[in-house]
């Protein structure tokens, strides 16, 4: 048995290492021909991680939770397994361990971090229980590949019951994931922010999470936040908000998303409010977990986020924000994000509709682009494989833009503009975010050395 876990290990090392020669990142097929060689070595290597493992599920913020946790988990000196590169199928969760491994086939760690799709939860936590799960939240995101939210619910539901001793760690304003969590019986512990924070948007915005999952019937709010988060309760089956055990508290958006947790004050230089929940989970996460957590902020300053969360990049005199909205919610909370900014400005949004993304790309429709109206663009460019659709759902709500497929095309003849705004937004869905990434490394870095150039000579 020791004999097939070396060599699964050893296979695993060797393809990436050829995929990293080829330009590939190479870490899933690593894990599927691991898993092939050995079935039993997910279950080996994961009982082998001294402390906690925890997996971090939901639709929105899985990434930023779980790196950013790791991040926190090994400035305290911990080792920590983690599924950085966003792999979080079943393939992905083994990499992370069979490349975490040595030589010997060990592995030598303290946490395991492990982000793992909502669909994919059912297929990982056989081969092991973990201490925790992370929800972060639920929303309908990629009707075509998850089918509707209840489909999705189930399979997380199923997950849960193959673990009775997991914790859950829950986003207490988020009424889906708490019945969720409520429904299994699972222990349970919340985060949340309590008090109004953002002016009340038209509640157009409140969707298919607003009605009670006990009795249908719609739930009241006492203050509310996005999506269907906020302070609910059912006025018919009494269904409410649960006591929050971890508050955010004093919530302050102007010069970056400040607020106090426990004792502790969090700034951050962020400027959008959805990012205070992934603060809140790694937060609270980190401290049930027995980290030291006096340099959380010096943590977050230090951190960098994975790809389009929150990455800004300098090309030439051009400030760009790479942002990722791969489903309704992320884009209404990528368009409050750019509303907060009140600076002129430039925006791209690409939308593809490759597998990953989802071919059904309806949801563009229900997202309220009407509020562009108010973030003064100098001028909108869509791209991507549906542009054009794009385009027309622009003309809907009444904002001119120009369409450019190509990303590349579209980001340069705005970098370039010499009377520009310098001031670029780019919201890309999922396949668009690896493109345009790299694009916007190479365009910084040739800036850079153009500018040192000029500087020297
Ligand atoms: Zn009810």
């Amino acid at each position: 048995m020791y004999l097939r876990r070396l060599v699964a290990v050893w296979c695993a090392h060797a393809i990436r290492f050829f995929c990293r020669m080829c330009g590939k990142q190479g870490g899933t097929f690593a894990g599927r021909v691991a898993l092939r060689i050995d079935p039993s070595i997910l279950t080996a290597l994961a009982a082998e991680v001294r402390n906690h493992i925890f997996i971090v599920c939901g639709t929105n913020g899985k990434s930023t939770t779980n790196t950013l946790l790791a991040s926190v988990l090994e400035a305290d000196g911990g080792r920590v397994i983690c599924n950085r590169t966003g792999s979080n199928m079943l393939s992905g969760v083994v990499s992370a361990f069979v490349l975490g491994a040595g030589a010997g086939g060990h592995l030598d760690a303290d946490y395991a971090c492990l982000e793992v799709d909502e669909a994919s939860a059912v297929k990982v936590i056989p081969h092991f229980q973990p201490d925790f799960m992370i929800l972060t939240n639920l929303f309908r995101d990629q009707m075509d590949r998850y089918g509707d939210i209840d489909a999705t619910m189930e399979l997380l539901s199923r997950a849960i019951e193959m673990a009775p001793e997991m914790k859950l760690l829950i986003n207490g304003d988020e009424p889906l994931s708490v019945y969720l969590a409520q429904r299994n019986q699972n222990p349970m512990i919340t985060y949340g922010v309590s008090q109004q924070v953002q002016e009340l948007q038209d509640t157009k915005e409140i969707r298919e999470g607003q009605f009670c999952k006990c009795c249908g019937e719609k739930l009241r709010y006492r203050f509310y936040h996005y999506g269907q988060l906020g302070d609910y309760c059912c006025p018919k089956c009494g269904f409410t908000r649960p006591a929050i055990d971890f508050e955010g508290t004093q919530v302050n958006l102007s010069g970056g998303l400040q607020f106090n947790i426990r004792d502790y004050h969090i700034k951050t230089g962020f400027e959008d409010f959805y990012s205070i929940y992934n603060l809140l989970a790694v937060y609270s996460a980190a401290t049930l977990s027995g980290a030291d957590l006096s340099e959380f902020n010096k943590i977050i300053c230090s951190y960098s986020p994975p790809p389009g969360r929150n990455e800004t990049f300098k090309i030439g005199d051009t400030k760009v924000m790479l942002k990722l909205a791969k489903n309704q919610v992320g884009f209404d909370q990528n368009i409050c994000a750019i509303l907060a900014d009140q600076k002129p400005k430039d925006i791209i949004i690409l939308i593809n509709d490759n597998a990953q993304d989802g071919t059904d790309i309806s949801w563009i429709w229900d997202v309220n682009f009407e509020r562009l109206h108010e973030a003064r663009a100098a001028s909108v460019t869509v791209s991507g494989i549906r542009c054009l659709d794009m385009c027309l759902r622009l003309k809907y709500a009444d904002i001119p833009s120009e369409p450019e497929p190509e990303i590349e095309a579209a980001i340069q003849s705005k970098v370039r503009l010499k009377d520009g705004t310098k001031n670029l937004y780019l919201l890309v869905n999922y396949t668009g975010l690896y493109e345009a990434h790299k694009i916007l490394k190479k365009m910084e870095e040739k800036s850079y050395e153009y500018y040192n150039r000029s500087f020297v000579s």
